[in-house]
């Protein structure tokens, strides 16, 4: 063990898994913009840091795990920003999930202060985060992700490594694409069953009783016939990483046509009261068009 760590950005994901690295006995410093977040994390011996860059120094890894560029950049930047506490040798984590162009240039513009950047977004939400069974997709160089990768196992139960800078998050966007996607044609499914006067429960039964059946729908069985979205993974996020797949889209060349239309439905679901909700209520937005 023997590392220093940064931990920023204490929210739905952030809280257990800096929570998992205090308990491995690492030496972490957390900090938040919403200090409450910080409580559980000093009672259970983390040191609360009163900016990022108190949080960066002398850690010898920072992880970030933040909503998206925006976050990322404001806690980076400025005299108590994380980069003004960190040290040349030292190693930037971002696991939020963000677009492989951001991770790249963030590499490069790391690279000139000689502080590496390993791109680590996770794939599992919540719960796997509660458990430390996510799975962590590195991108950056080999040789510091396996000596990272104890790090990484306290939040995890797997570490891919996706290959350079960027690759990581690559995996995470081409992931939560077909996340979005399956979530999306799931509630279309139910809607238009119902819709027909089929019960949502029958529904639910007879796809997880065949080829269909998977562990991702049956998640979100109980979601679909209550009604109740408690959030595991916020509407608002896959929205984002939905913008994010089409970016990538463009820029390399791959059709994403089902993506397009998907981000639309979940795009619709901003400023409607569901985005803190979780995704799978783009369910609601398909009963609205429906009715
Ligand atoms: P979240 O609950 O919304 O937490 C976002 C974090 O970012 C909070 O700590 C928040 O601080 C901070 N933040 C936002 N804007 C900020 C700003 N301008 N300055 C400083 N801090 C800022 O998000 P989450 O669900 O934990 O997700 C975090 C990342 O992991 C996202 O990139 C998401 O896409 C990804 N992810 C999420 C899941 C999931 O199931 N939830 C799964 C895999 C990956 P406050 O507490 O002050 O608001």
């Amino acid at each position: 063990m023997g590392l220093k760590v940064g931990f920023i950005g204490l929210g739905i994901m952030g809280q257990p898994m800096a929570m998992n690295v205090v308990k491995a006995g690492y030496e972490v410093a957390v900090y938040n913009r919403s200090v409450e977040k910080t409580k559980p994390l000093a009672d259970a011996g983390a040191k609360v840091a009163s900016s990022p860059r108190e949080a960066a120094e002398g850690a010898d890894a920072s992880i970030l795990m933040l909503s998206g560029p925006e976050a990322i950049n404001t806690v980076l930047d400025g005299p108590d920003g994380l980069l003004a506490g960190m040290g040349e040798g030292t190693t930037v984590v971002n696991m939020s999930t963000v677009s492989p162009a951001y991770s790249r240039k963030l590499s490069e513009d790391l690279k000139a202060r000689s502080i590496v950047a390993i791109d680590a977004p996770v794939s599992g939400s919540r719960k796997p985060a509660e458990e430390g069974a996510l799975v962590i997709l590195a991108g950056g160089p080999k040789e510091k992700v396996k000596e990272l990768e104890p790090l990484f196992m306290a939040m995890g139960k797997k570490v891919i490594h996706c290959g350079d800078a960027g690759q990581g998050s690559s995996m995470k966007i081409a992931a939560n694409l077909l996340l979005g996607i399956m979530v999306g044609g799931l509630s279309e499914a139910v809607n238009l069953g119902q819709k027909c006067g089929l019960s949502v429960e029958t529904m639910l039964d007879t796809i997880l009783s065949g080829p269909m059946g998977c562990a991702l729908f049956e998640f979100k069985k109980e979601m679909l016939v209550t009604g109740t979205f408690s959030t595991q993974f916020p509407l608002k996020h896959m929205t984002k990483d939905l913008r994010f797949a089409l970016q990538t889209g463009d820029e390399s060349g791959a059709a994403t046509p089902i993506g397009s239309t998907v981000f639309q439905l979940y795009r619709q679901s901003l400023g409607k009261g569901l985005s803190d909700m979780d995704f799978a209520a783009v369910k609601k937005v398909l009963e609205a068009m429906s009715d």
